[in-house]
This record gives structure tokens, sequence and C-alpha cells, in this order.
């Protein structure tokens, strides 16, 4: 498998990988190419992300059965149904309502079980906080302190950052009022806008 000779190890990732069909999330002309390892418009200018992108983020996330995950930028929500597939109980946000209804649709046909809502995901949910862990997947110019304050003790967050064009993956590690990063070069989103965002 692919995901498995590029260094994804985790295996309940990739259980939850084989479990989640990826076509159900892209609709019209890309469908036949949902198994590329490849990112993917899916309207409204925005992308399903690549596979390996979604599976290196979901294993960095340390996401695990019984976590409580906040997602911002649910999209065609994929990544949203690979975190329920883990047994996460998932909360997204995404700022394109189309995309949104879309997404839900498909979470309903499949039975998944994921809290979702419209809005800017830059200031996270605080209703639902705190988070085991938080995804972002678009990327900011930096981490919003907004989503680092909605970390539970001992969770991480994973988030693209940098400019418009190309990011690196930061990985916030949360201990007590601390918070540590590591960083993995070579990424590639789209913007994340919003109030801690871009414009
Ligand atoms: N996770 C998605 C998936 O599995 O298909 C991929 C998402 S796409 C790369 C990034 C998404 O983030 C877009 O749908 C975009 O509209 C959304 N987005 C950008 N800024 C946002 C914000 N401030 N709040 C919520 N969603 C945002």
């Amino acid at each position: 498998m692919l995901l498995r000779q590029r260094g994804i190890s985790d295996e309940q990732v990739l259980a939850a990988i084989g479990k989640v069909a990826r076509h159900l999330f892209i609709a019209g002309p890309h469908v036949n190419r949902a198994y590329e390892d490849s990112a993917l418009p899916i309207g409204q200018e925005q992308t399903i992300s690549q596979p390996y992108t979604v599976a290196f983020m979901t294993q960095e996330l340390q996401a695990r059965s019984g976590t409580k995950i906040l997602e911002v930028g649910t999209g065609s929500g994929y990544q949203a149904a690979v975190l329920a597939a883990l047994g996460c109980r998932v909360f997204t946000i995404e700022r394109h309502l189309e995309l949104l209804t879309k997404a839900r649709q498909i979470f309903d046909h499949l039975g998944l079980r994921v809290v979702s809502k419209g809005g800017d995901g830059t200031i996270g949910w605080s209703e639902f906080a705190p988070y085991d862990g938080i995804i972002v997947t678009a990327g900011a110019p930096e981490v919003p302190e907004a989503l680092k304050k909605q970390l539970a003790d001992g969770g991480r967050m994973v988030i693209p950052v940098g400019g418009k064009d190309s990011q690196r993956l930061v990985i916030v590690q949360r201990t007590g009022g601390s918070y540590s990063t590591r960083e993995v070069d070579g990424f590639k989103f789209v913007p994340l806008v919003g109030k801690h965002g871009w414009n």
C-alpha cells in the first residue's frame, strides 16, 4: 500500500482510511481520480486533501478512539469521516455553507456522528472545548492563539503555517500552560480565511 510505503505506520490510521470510500466525497468530473494520491477540486475553489496528507496529519494528531477532535475546514468531509471511522468524537467547522451542506449529506448517508457548523473556525468552537486534538486543514499565516487555548492539557494541534503558496506543518503540544512545537516542511493548502487567518 502506497501510504505504508511513504511512512504511515499507525495501523489504526491505515484501517480508518481503508474504511472510508473517498469517491463519495468527490462529485463531478474528478470522481474517477478519487483513489489517486492527489488533492482534487471540490468546488468553491477548495480541494479535498491528498490521502497521504490526511494520513500524515491524522497520525501526527495521535487521534484515538474516544478522543475529542476539532477540525477547522470541513471541505468535502473526508478528513472528518476518517476521524469518525477511527472512533473520535468529531467537531468540524466550514466557512463555505455549500460545502458544509454536501458534507453533512455524506455523513448522514454513511451514518457517521459528526457535529458540524458553518462559520469562522479560526476562533475555534469554545462551546465544546477543550479538545484532545485540533486539526486545521487550511494554511494559516500563524498559529491562532484562540485555537491553542482550546487544547486540553496534553492535547495536540496540527496546522499548516506559512505563505499562501506553501506551508510547513506545525505540530503544537500543550503541557499545562506551556506549548512546544515541531515542524515538518513541504505542504500546500488553500488559505485559512478568517479573523485569525488571512483576510
Ligand atoms: N478537510 C477537508 C477535506 O477533507 O476535504 C479539506 C479542506 S480544504 C483543503 C480547506 C477547507 O478549509 C476549505 O473547504 C475552506 O473553505 C475551509 N476554510 C478556510 N478557512 C476557514 C475558516 N476560517 N473556517 C472554516 N473553514 C475554513
